[in-house]
């Protein structure tokens, strides 16, 4: 395959090959790390913790995802570099940026940097923040007992101490390195950094003066969010706060009783008013496909019903993430009989909103990959 084009972007270096048409591309970052590379049918991505991520489609359509073995990823990463050998020449002095790597060096070496500055690994983002810096103001979340989630069950919940927290955002800083220019914001996590009261503060001054300009989001729940009040968010928002992303999963109180999460959707237009007026954008995740057949009409009307109800403007946005069970949770041992065509119910929910004119997008937690 020879080298077709070299772009040299300020945060990224781009090498596409080919024969005819392009049939190979790979990116890195300015530490000249590869983030995402395909060949032909298959594309990885690579998480900050050095591991790849592999997704292609088998002969039938369907999508596979696999995260790779350490052994399946040296030969991934060998072959990148290899190629990026090839481009030597063109690379000019971005050469030295990216072959000072080693398969090696970008599996184990950044692998230990990775779990250095992250004590437990983030487990999943919304996913207009894969590419933002992650700083985990608390570890785990505060309820942890929803029947199908599993992100933090490794974890007890724990709030970060400010000096704690800079020691972090530094581990954090050094990991990205030049990387950082790819990342557009900051991301407060664990589940629910946004129960915290005063104490986030001092945590957002320490993020701002080390990530200046970068604007501030966070998951937040229905049951922590209806204890602040709109002049709260706003005070948050003045110090750099931009957008909230909540699980709200359905309209339907009966389903979220199923799921066994705390709060009622029919309190959900109080948050959503108070968080509007304090300027912030929001993204509303359900679950479709949660509760299975026997909850499918209910879920939907219910959904739909509450949905239409917010003052929702063009900045906001709903996520619909389909109900995939999570092997060991109490989800999965209930085994509700599933929606028959998951990928259909996506359809219908996607069009419906469309007709209230809300913005939609799919939310795939298996696509997560920071
Ligand atoms: S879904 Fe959210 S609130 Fe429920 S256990 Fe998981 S992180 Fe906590």
């Amino acid at each position: 395959m020879r080298l077709i084009r070299v772009e040299h972007h300020p945060a990224s270096t781009v090498l596409a090959f080919g024969e005819e048409a392009i049939e190979r591309v790979v990116s890195f970052d300015r530490e000249g790390r590869p983030f995402y590379a395909y060949d032909r049918q298959t594309a990885w991505k690579r998480g900050l913790d050095g591991r790849l991520h592999l997704r292609r489609r088998d002969p039938s359509g369907r999508r596979i995802r696999e995260a790779l073995s350490r052994s399946d990823a040296l030969a991934v990463y060998g072959m990148i570099l290899e190629a990026a050998g090839q481009a030597r020449d063109a690379l000019g002095a971005r050469a030295a940026e990216i072959l000072r790597w080693t398969p090696e060096a970008l599996w184990d070496d950044e692998g230990r940097r990775y779990r250095a500055a992250y004590r437990w690994p983030v487990s999943i983002l919304p996913p207009d923040a894969y590419l933002d810096v992650v700083l985990q103001a608390t570890y785990g979340c505060t309820w942890n007992k929803c029947t199908f989630c599993a992100f933090y069950q490794d974890r007890p919940f724990e709030k970060r101490d400010p000096d704690a927290f800079r020691a972090h955002v530094e581990a954090v800083r050094s990991l990205l390195g030049r990387g950082l220019r790819l990342r557009r914001g900051v991301f407060f996590a664990d589940g629910n950094a946004l129960a915290l009261g005063e104490a986030i503060f001092p945590l957002l001054d320490i993020a701002a003066a080390a990530f200046p300009g970068r604007p501030v989001a966070a998951f937040l729940d229905l049951w922590s969010g209806l204890k602040k009040t709109s002049n709260w968010w706003a005070r948050l928002a003045g110090r750099g706060l931009r957008r909230v992303a909540i699980g709200v999963e359905t309209g339907d109180p009966a389903l979220l009783r199923f799921l066994n999460k705390p709060g009622d959707p029919r309190e959900l237009p109080a948050l959503v008013t108070a968080l509007k007026a304090a300027g912030l954008e929001l993204r509303l995740i359900f679950l479709v496909g949660a509760g299975g057949a026997p909850f499918r009409e209910a879920h939907f009307r219910h959904s739909l019903d509450l949905l239409a109800g917010l003052s929702l403007g063009p900045e906001d946005l709903v996520y619909l993430s389909p109900m995939v069970p999570e092997p060991g949770t109490p989800y999965a041992a209930a085994a509700p009989e599933p929606v028959s065509d998951l990928e259909a119910e996506l359809r219908r929910w996607a069009r419906a909103l469309r007709r209230l004119g809300l913005r939609a997008s799919r939310y795939d937690i298996r696509e997560f990959v920071y």
